[in-house]
């Protein structure tokens, strides 16, 4: 576009490189920093949750997901035990990390984007037409999330998830016919000081994973898909005024849900219109701001103080009990929880 303002992304994950190909689109001179490089792992469970079709239609995602299976079953398992099994409102997608952020890279590069890999931007740094999608803050928290791909697993439904107190771990069909597993596990000090070289398999014995323990030791674990992520919190970051902020960097839905690239995707539609408006002069930086932190407040209020508060009472052993007991004689109202949710 003729005499458009130019826009710098820092971070090319999901929120970041989905933007980035909209606003190429709309023919926008667009450069995205990215602190790493493609394609790598990350921790994720790897399912996608309440991604809605108008997200997918303006960010044009359907080719990205082309072959991501389509989980429509979930079991949940308590202190090793079935506690329930549902049926998703709707199809969950499962695409690993690895697949989805390389072909998102390839199609905004495709599109005339900039892409500069192995660039860490200032984050303090924030001026008119530069979006922050840099994910997560770095943090102190007691978090430790883990995930690996694992080969022949046997498994119950399309999506399982197994808690014990202080942790839980999701499993996940991705493409290629893997299950990707992952967890996220409360810190304990005996783990702190060799943490990042202990593989998943160590965690699953550790917390008590005992039937999920003995289920991954008959298949097979893909090594160099092992990752590991700490210092992140729930909590929403502290935001200059003129910070723009999508994805995770604006806020963080705790993982049970599958609902954080679902999120970053819609903070990326949300935010098309205002920079479009910006990059041609006829929108402040400053109101831009204020259009996408209201727009995202008012999607993501709610959705992200309900997943916060059960949050806190998942990995705890008297609410799972009262969890699986409410689900055995249908007392839990599964649809509407996932509505709030998502
Ligand atoms: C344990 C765990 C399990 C999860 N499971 C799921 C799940 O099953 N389903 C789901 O939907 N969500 C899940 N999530 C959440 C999901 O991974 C995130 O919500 C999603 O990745 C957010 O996308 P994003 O683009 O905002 O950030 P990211 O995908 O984190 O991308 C941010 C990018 O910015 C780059 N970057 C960072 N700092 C800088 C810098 N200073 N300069 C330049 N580049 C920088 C990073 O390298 C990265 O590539 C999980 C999260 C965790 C921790």
């Amino acid at each position: 576009m003729k005499g458009a303002l130019p826009i710098e992304i820092v971070g090319g994950g999901l929120a970041g490189l989905s933007l980035g190909i909209a606003l190429r689109r709309a023919g926008i001179d667009v450069t995205v920093f990215e602190a790493g490089d493609y394609p790598r792992h990350r921790v994720c469970g790897e399912f996608i949750a309440g991604l809605d079709e108008a997200t997918m239609a303006s960010l044009g995602l359907t080719p990205y997901l082309a072959d991501a299976r389509a989980h429509t079953s979930l079991t949940w398992f308590a202190n090793n035990r079935a506690a329930g099994s549902s049926q998703l409102p709707e199809p969950a997608w499962g695409i690993s990390r690895y697949a989805l952020d390389q072909r998102l890279a390839e199609g905004f590069v495709q599109a005339g984007g900039t892409l500069l890999v192995n660039k860490r931007m200032d984050l303090d740094d924030s001026r008119p037409g530069r979006v922050v999608a840099a994910g997560r803050r770095r943090t102190r928290s007691t978090w430790i999330g883990l995930k690996a791909h694992i080969a022949h697993l046997d498994t119950r439904s399309d999506l399982e998830l197994h808690l014990v107190p202080g942790a839980y771990v999701g499993l996940s069909g991705v493409e290629g016919g893997h299950c990707n597993v992952c967890g996220l596990f409360r810190r304990r000090a005996e783990e702190k000081q060799e943490e990042g070289r202990i593989p998943l398999e160590h965690y699953l014995r550790a917390y008590g994973f005992d039937q999920l323990s003995e289920r991954v030791a008959r298949a097979q674990w893909i090594k160099s898909s092992a990752t590991a992520v700490a210092g992140f919190s729930f909590a929403s970051p502290a935001q200059s005024p003129s910070e723009l902020a999508i994805g995770d960097a604006y806020a963080m839905i705790p993982p049970f849900t599958g609902n954080g690239m679902a999120m970053a995707f819609q903070s990326a539609a949300v935010t098309i219109k205002p920079l479009i408006s910006w990059s041609k002069g006829e929108l402040p930086w400053l109101e831009v701001v204020r259009r996408v932190r209201h727009d995202l407040r008012q999607r993501f209020g709610a959705r992200l103080f309900f997943a916060r508060t059960l949050h806190r009472f998942l990995h705890v052993s008297v609410f799972q009990a009262c969890f699986t007991r409410a689900n055995r004689h249908r007392l839990l109202p599964f649809q509407t929880l996932y509505r709030a949710l998502h």
